[in-house]
C-alpha cells in the first residue's frame, strides 16, 4: 500500500560539515549502509520514489550527509557509506570523525537505519555504525536487504543469525528483512519511521 507521508521526501540540502547541516530541530532518522548494500534504493522504495536517492555512484557526494525533508518537522538522512577497504587512511579517518560526530552531536536524530546486503551482514563498516549508534540514544534497525536474492528459509536463518549477534541489545535493537525490487518490508520500515518520527496518524 502507498503511504503519501514519505511520498513527500524532497532533496534539502547536502553537508559536507556538521554546520552546515538543518537546524538541529524536529526529528530525523539516518540511513547508513556500505557502499553497493542497496541502502539508495532501500531509501527510494520506502519513498515511493524512483530517484530520490542515487543509486549510481557520484564521486564527491560520497562524503556528504544528504538531507531529505519530509515536513517542517521531519527529516531522513543519507549518510556516507563506502566500505572501509576502497579507501585510503587518510579518507577513513576523516570520514570516522564526520560520522561519529554526527551520531554523537545530532540531538534531533531519534533512529539511525543501518543498510546491509542479507548476504553479507554485519561488516566492519555495520558493525562501527552499531557501535556509534548504541553510544547514543536512538533506536537501530538492521535492515537485511536483497532478501531476493536468498530462498525463503536462508533468508530466516540469515536474519535469526543476525538478532542473535545483537540479542544483548534487543530492546534497542531490530532485524528486518528488506527487498527493494519485491518491496517486502517496505511497510514495516515506514512504520518503525512513523514512530521514531512521530508521525501524525492523520496525516498518512
Ligand atoms: P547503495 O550503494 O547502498 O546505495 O546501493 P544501491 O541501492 O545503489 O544498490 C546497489 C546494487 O544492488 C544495484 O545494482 C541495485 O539494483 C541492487 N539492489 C539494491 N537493492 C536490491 C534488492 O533489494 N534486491 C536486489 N536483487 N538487488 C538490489
Amino acid at each position: 500500500m502507498m503511504n503519501p507521508f514519505y511520498q513527500r521526501a524532497h532533496f534539502l540540502t547536502a553537508a559536507t560539515q556538521l554546520h552546515q547541516a538543518p537546524a538541529d530541530s524536529g526529528r530525523e532518522v539516518a540511513f547508513a549502509g556500505r557502499s553497493n548494500a542497496g541502502k539508495s534504493s532501500a531509501i527510494n522504495a520506502i519513498c515511493h520514489q524512483k530517484a530520490l536517492a542515487r543509486t549510481s555512484k557520484t564521486p564527491g557526494r560520497t562524503q556528504q550527509l544528504i538531507f531529505f525533508e519530509l515536513d517542517a518537522e521531519r527529516r531522513l538522512v543519507d549518510l556516507p557509506g563506502y566500505g572501509y577497504a576502497k579507501v585510503s587512511e587518510a579518507v577513513k579517518l576523516q570520514w570516522q570523525q564526520h560520522l561519529a560526530h554526527y551520531l554523537e552531536a545530532r540531538r534531533s536524530l531519534m533512529g539511525l537505519v543501518i543498510v546491509m546486503d542479507i548476504r553479507h551482514p554485519l561488516t566492519d563498516y555495520d558493525r562501527q555504525m552499531l557501535a556509534w549508534g548504541l553510544k547514543g540514544e536512538m533506536s537501530l534497525l538492521l535492515l537485511l536487504t536483497k532478501a531476493d536474492k536468498l530462498k525463503k528459509g536462508p533468508a530466516q536463518a540469515a536474519r535469526l543469525a543476525v538478532e542473535r549477534a545483537v540479542a544483548s541489545h534487543a530492546d534497542r535493537v531490530s532485524v528486518q528483512l528488506f527487498s527493494a525490487p519485491e518491496r517486502q518490508g517496505v511497510e514495516a520500515v515506514q512504520g518503525w519511521l512513523d514512530r521514531w518520527l512521530e508521525v501524525p496518524q492523520d496525516q498518512d
